[in-house]
């Protein structure tokens, strides 16, 4: 297979991803946690997991991609109590939809996407071996990891000893009231009020995972006590992932993690999303603002996924233009290539091979789109056949591993008074009263149709809803 490079959060170097037993990569990646809606930062996440997965196979590599869904912590058993619903009912509402955004946004299906709840007795047992080898506690029916126990500890988020001692931040657990050091975090919670229904027996007692070993077991358990991948977001590198690394090590004695893989923050409009800010978008605000999931598919893949990237409903226009350039351009290419058949990237190798490279994508679409721009000045000379088939093998593979669609113009009739307006601006332009023209423009706009104005020729399209 070809060569695929991504860059290693703990040895902070790009590196070959590679499959340690020659056949599939194993890859983990820390899923939602469903009791919400999915915003779009979650989903720059999942896209540039699935964008790596399709370079993967594109690439000749066959892949198990595991994603679980959390669905048990205290945002989850809050929100179901909230709801008046039961735990699995209202998880299940939210992993649908989960499901169909996802669907929207061209996300494949993973191969397995365990629920936290269907592996307890994996995690009792991963407690277990922790306690008797000495890395955990129990304290008033939770068990703590004893931080200390664990040499290694602050590895891959490179902590030094000071902060592994202070237990620098992270997502602060108000129960966590019986911790022998401020860095120690819990595995299994003991049963409190708040958590009604939902409980399972252990040998400590009533209680509940902690978010931390939920992953462990279920990556453990599916994949093996070493897997090649491990991803999720920035944020999770520690404290989530630095100690998925002490437990699963710490029971195991086995590296846990052979190449980790984290996906930088979006921000809105340069600051982090919240909802105080009135700045959390999910799918449904880009719907309906009139703009397609694959637009936005696009605008998460335009920086690299290494750097923060910032959103704006302005890029989405632009974006959109583009995705209408290759499907005019696609459709140009169907039409010239007539019975023959291509294979190979045409003129889209560069793109391709900067997608291999620790997933380039600025890069990579640039790359893409000059091809773009070389084919439609070859549009005016014409094309052989066989070249317009090879042009549209390459054009084909390119956006399959972006996993976009091209936009085609919906041929909507206007209804009467858009079309009176229309005529009216083209009798305006025509006297070259321009301001005139410019407001009746602009009246189309408000309504959501664009004038085209061709060679001696004008017509109306819809247009995506500017919020
Ligand atoms: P959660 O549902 O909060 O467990 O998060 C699901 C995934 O989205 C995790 O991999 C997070 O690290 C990731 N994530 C959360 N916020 C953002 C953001 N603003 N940008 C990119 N990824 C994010
Ligand atoms: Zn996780």
């Amino acid at each position: 297979m070809e060569e695929v490079r991504l860059f290693d959060t703990a040895s902070r170097s790009v590196k070959p991803l590679s499959a340690a037993d020659g056949k599939a990569l194993k890859f983990y990646a820390c899923g939602p946690t469903v009791y919400g809606p999915a915003h779009i930062g979650n989903f720059r996440t999942f896209v540039v997991q699935d964008l790596l997965v399709r370079v993967w196979q594109e690439a000749g590599g066959k892949v198990v991609h595991v994603r679980n869904l959390t669905d048990v912590d205290d945002k989850t058993i809050r929100g179901a109590r909230e709801a008046k619903q039961k735990l699995g009912d209202f998880t299940q509402g939210w992993t649908d939809r989960f499901w169909r955004d996802g669907q929207a946004l061209g996300l494949q299906k993973p191969s397995r996407e365990p629920r936290a709840t269907e592996f307890i007795p994996k995690q009792i047992s991963l407690v277990e071996k922790l306690l008797q080898g000495g890395h955990a506690y129990e304290a008033a029916g939770s068990v703590y990891f004893r931080v200390q126990s664990f040499a290694s500890y602050g590895k891959l988020s490179h902590l030094d000893e000071r902060e592994v001692r202070e237990g620098a931040s992270g997502r602060a657990d108000a129960d966590e009231y019986a911790r022998e050091q401020a860095a120690d975090f819990v595995l299994w919670k003991a049963y409190k009020q708040e958590d009604g229904e939902v409980f399972w027996e252990s040998p400590w007692g009533k209680g509940r995972p902690g978010w931390h070993l939920e992953c462990s077991a279920m990556a453990m358990e599916i994949l093996g006590e070493t897997i090649d991948l491990h991803g999720g977001g920035a944020d999770l590198i520690f404290p989530h992932h630095e100690n998925e690394i002490a437990q699963s090590e710490a029971a195991t004695g086995k590296a846990f993690v052979r190449h980790w893989f984290h996906v930088s923050h979006l921000l809105v409009d340069n600051r982090k999303m919240s909802k105080s800010l009135g700045n959390l978008y999910t799918l449904e605000d880009v719907a309906s603002r009139g703009w397609d999931a694959s637009d936005l598919r696009l605008v998460l893949l335009s920086g690299h996924y290494r750097q923060p990237l910032n959103f704006s409903w302005d890029t989405m226009s632009a974006v959109h233009h583009g995705r209408e350039r290759l499907g005019k351009l696609r459709s140009w290419l169907v039409e010239s290539s007539k019975e023959a058949k291509g294979v190979g990237w045409g003129s889209f190798q560069t793109s391709w091979d900067a997608l291999r490279e620790d997933l380039e994508t600025p890069r990579a679409l640039g790359a893409m789109y000059s091809a773009v721009g070389e084919l439609e000045q070859k549009r005016k000379a014409g094309l052989s056949s066989e070249a317009a088939a090879r042009e549209l093998a390459g054009l084909d593979r390119i956006l399959a591993v972006f996993g976009v669609e091209p936009a085609y113009e919906k041929n909507e009739e206007p209804p009467d008074e858009i079309r009176s307006l229309g005529e009216a601006r083209e009798a305006a332009r025509k006297a070259k009263d321009w301001k005139e023209s410019d407001r009746l423009r602009d009246e189309l706009a408000k309504s959501g149709w664009e004038v085209r104005d061709g060679a001696g020729s004008w017509r109306l399209v819809r247009k995506p809803i500017h919020p």
